[in-house]
């Protein structure tokens, strides 16, 4: 049993902090909306009323908050986690965010003696409440370690990816090659279809060819031949758009500053903002099929 002090308890944290519950931790929360603190204390873990709250007596503090700005505040803001955990807790942060902030915020970590990793996930809300996540970890191997058994009572696969920030590195190319391989499979599919060919036909050859990817045999964004695809639930979520977007925009920060030429991230970064900008960003992302096969939109 660990103490965890758990930070961010919305779709993702909720259900990851019930899983450790149910491990066996010992887990306080902290989040700004009330109810969502009331729900972790109704799955069994503690309730408290301030972040420097949850992770006082905390061996483990894991964060999983929207963005950079949240993180920074929550690690390095006045009464933040750097200030106020126990000497020796192991710090994680699961949010997707910049790769600068998560190596800023790691390395204040360690001047301050803190072991820290990022540790973004893959697989939503489906995964998290199934325990059955990915986690790229970024930080020192000895960290990691110590990180395994805890993040093994919220995921399935759990890989270090290298130094800190490396995990959210792989989270926004994972990201980015995931939106470019569906906004191909979108177009493919409307091609097909306007030349006169059935989806379903061309599912069931390209799935067996070279254009074969998960984008199309396991998330297949025309109704039909792949069941527990969003487009068989009119979009529901899933994976927002607005989600992808901001993972698309992450991507093309990194790629400026690395000078790394990624010409169809920035335009699947475009579109999607397009989309995004037409009313699709509760959509799930698959959703993209329906403003691409549009003919009227123009591009
Ligand atoms: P969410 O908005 O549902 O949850 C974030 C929670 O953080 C909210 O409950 C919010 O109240 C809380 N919060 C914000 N600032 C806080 C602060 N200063 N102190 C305490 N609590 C604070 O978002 P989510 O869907 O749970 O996503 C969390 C992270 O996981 C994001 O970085 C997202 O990109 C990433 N992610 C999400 C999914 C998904 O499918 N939802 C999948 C993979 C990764």
């Amino acid at each position: 049993m660990t103490a965890i002090g758990f930070i961010g308890l919305g779709n993702m944290g909720a259900p990851m902090a019930a899983n450790l519950v149910k491990a066996g931790h010992q887990v306080t929360g902290y989040d700004l909306v009330p109810q969502a603190v009331a729900a972790l204390a109704a799955a069994g873990g503690r309730a408290a009323a301030s972040a420097a709250e949850a992770i006082a007596a905390a061996e483990v503090v894991i964060t999983m908050l929207p963005a950079g700005p949240q993180v920074r505040e929550v690690y390095l803001g006045n009464a933040g986690v750097l200030g106020r955990a126990p000497q020796g807790a192991l710090l994680i942060d699961c949010s997707t965010i910049d790769v600068d902030t998560a190596r800023a915020v790691a390395a204040a970590a360690r001047e301050a003696g803190f072991d820290m990793l990022d540790a973004p996930v893959s697989g939503g809300t489906a995964g998290a409440a199934a325990a059955t996540l990915t986690f790229m970890v970024g930080g020192e191997a000895h960290a990691f370690d110590r990180a395994k058994p805890v993040l093994s009572a919220m995921g399935r696969t759990i890989v270090h990816t290298g130094p800190a920030g490396n995990g959210q590195v792989v989270k926004i190319c994972n990201n980015m090659l995931l939106a470019i391989s569906m906004i191909g499979v979108c177009e493919a599919l409307t091609l097909g279809q306007k030349l006169g060919l059935a989806p379903q036909t061309l599912f069931d050859v390209v799935s067996q060819s070279t254009g074969q990817c998960w984008a199309l045999t396991g998330y297949c964004p025309v109704p039909g031949p792949v069941p527990s695809s969003p487009a068989n639930r009119d979009y529901a979520p899933g994976f927002t758009a607005a989600m992808m977007l901001k993972d698309l925009r992450l991507a093309q920060q990194a790629a400026g500053a690395a000078a790394a030429p990624t010409p169809l991230g920035a335009a699947a970064a475009a579109l999607y903002q397009l989309f995004v900008d037409s009313s699709g960003g509760a959509l799930d992302f698959s959703a993209i099929y329906r403003f691409i096969a549009k003919s009227d939109t123009k591009i």
